[in-house]
């Protein structure tokens, strides 16, 4: 079916991006045909498309439009910026303005001694920083074969060459090449609702104790010595949105800290309100990492920006003179971009006076409430997500769990019914995901699930 919208200027916009825009994780068996639905405008919760239609946006973009679309302000802050100065240098012992203030304002929200902010140009910039932050802390230390990073598989942390590989959802680890294998080592992801083998019936808190000996023995298998970081989402998001057992982050950060590695935390989606506080490391999962990556909710999408917010103790090791003239020899042109920095500060002041954080807290027992009741419906298989990140899983039997075959094309359909009522969602293989603006209103909610179960029950109908 094709995508092409039915006014003229929007189809040349459409055949455009069909012949020169190479998108992303994009399917190009269908895409050569169909090409991509063209989305003009944005408003509040709302998008609307070449045709003005409009549509209830479930997933802020891509989990970053956390302040919700179209804001004025953050488009006078930006042109505000651009005026009185659109670039400097950052490299050296020269700065600007936004970069230092919010660099300021990082350190008073992030927790612990989380005091300093490398800056980058998004998620995958940024987690790849901090991998080379922590390969060079160790060479400073002394340390130079302390180099492998424990992940998880199903975590996705991006797609530069060191983020792919640290990424192990499926498609992404096997069908490109890859590099830096022997720095990089995968884990069980922390999946309540698909557990490994010989994990199958236990507690909860046994499954926890089952992937904490997991870790721990991996380390133990690698060597200490050899082993420098373990980098985790605290819920992981394109993953499948798990949100792993009750003192899990805990009591990784304090293996980390028994074997003398750091705590990397990729908040990249959880970060600026997702999960109704700044950061949820600690103040959801009672763990203060050594490291926090953020980007996406950091500038609500509103231009580009990534940060590796680095702890005091890794600062006061990477920050030591390497010889006569050494460098920190790493960064960006754009590292600190004075305008990126000051819409991030416009982000934060917004998400702070119209108490958006407060507004997830509130609003979550009633978002899961509504999508708890859509467990009556026997293909969904399982409900989970915190806060404001949700997955729901499709099954064909419930009991066993078995898996949509891929040609029913489950969330694919759902989604199409999603746009045919008004809404926007996100397919992903047989889930769909929800991570909605922090301005989401309890009316929204309701048409949210509303338009959700009547799409369900259609995709269903369809495959039948
Ligand atoms: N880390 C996580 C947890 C993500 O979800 C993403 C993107 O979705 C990234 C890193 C990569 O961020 P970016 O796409 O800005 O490079």
């Amino acid at each position: 079916m094709s995508n092409a919208p039915k006014n003229q200027e929007g189809q040349a916009i459409w055949s455009q991006d069909k012949e020169h825009f190479i998108h992303p994780y994009t399917d190009y068996a269908t895409f050569k045909e169909e090409g991509s639905h063209v989305i003009s405008e944005g408003s509040g919760n709302y998008l609307t498309d070449a045709d003005g239609n409009r549509y209830l946006d479930t997933i802020a973009g891509l989990w970053c439009t956390n302040i919700g679309h179209g804001r004025t302000e953050m488009a006078d802050a930006i042109a505000e910026q651009v005026m009185k100065m659109e670039y400097c240098n950052p490299f050296g012992h020269s700065t600007n303005e936004p970069g230092s203030v919010l660099a300021a304002k990082l350190a008073e929200l992030a927790p612990g001694d989380l005091n300093h902010v490398f800056y980058t140009c998004g998620g995958s910039t940024a987690n790849d920083a901090a991998i080379r932050l922590v390969h060079f802390y160790n060479n400073q230390r002394g340390k130079p074969n302390k180099k492998k990073i424990i992940s998880r598989m199903d975590a996705y942390h991006g797609s530069t060459y060191i983020a792919a590989n640290l990424t192990g959802i499926h498609g992404t680890k096997y069908s490109f090449d890859r590099i830096a294998d022997e720095w990089v080592e995968h884990i069980s992801p922390a999946n309540m609702y698909r557990r490994p083998v010989g994990a199958e019936d236990l507690s909860e808190d046994a499954f926890c104790d089952f992937l904490v000996a997991e870790f721990e023995n991996r380390i133990l298998q690698l060597g200490p010595d050899n082993v420098a970081a373990f980098i985790a989402e605290p819920v992981m998001g394109a993953g499948g949105v798990l949100v792993a057992p009750k003192g899990y982050h805990r009591r990784m950060r304090d293996i980390c800290t028994q074997y003398d590695m750091l705590y990397i935390a990729d908040e990249v989606v959880t970060a600026f309100g997702r999960l109704g506080h700044w950061f949820a490391s600690e103040a959801v999962y009672d763990c203060v990492p050594d490291i926090i990556v953020s980007a996406k909710g950091i500038s609500s999408g509103y231009i580009p920006l990534g940060a590796a917010i680095i702890s005091s103790k890794v600062y006061d090791v990477i920050s030591q003179p390497q010889c006569e003239g050494g460098l920190l020899s790493m960064g960006f042109t754009y590292s600190g971009h004075p305008v990126a920095c000051a819409a991030a500060l416009k982000n934060i002041e917004i998400i702070e006076r119209e108490k958006l954080n407060e507004n997830v807290q509130a609003l979550t027992p009633y978002f899961y409430e509504l999508a708890n009741g859509l467990m009556d419906i026997s293909v969904v298989g399982d409900v989970r997500g915190s806060h404001f990140m949700m997955a729901i899983e499709f099954v064909t039997d419930r009991r066993d769990k078995v898996s949509f075959p891929a040609e029913a094309d489950i969330s694919n359909r759902i989604y199409q019914h999603c746009l045919a009522r008004g809404m926007i969602i996100r397919p992903l293989g047989n889930q769909i995901v929800l991570s909605p603006p922090l301005t989401l209103t309890q009316d929204d909610v309701e048409r949210l699930f509303t338009v959700l179960r009547e799409s369900i029950l259609a995709a269903w109908n369809d495959i039948n």
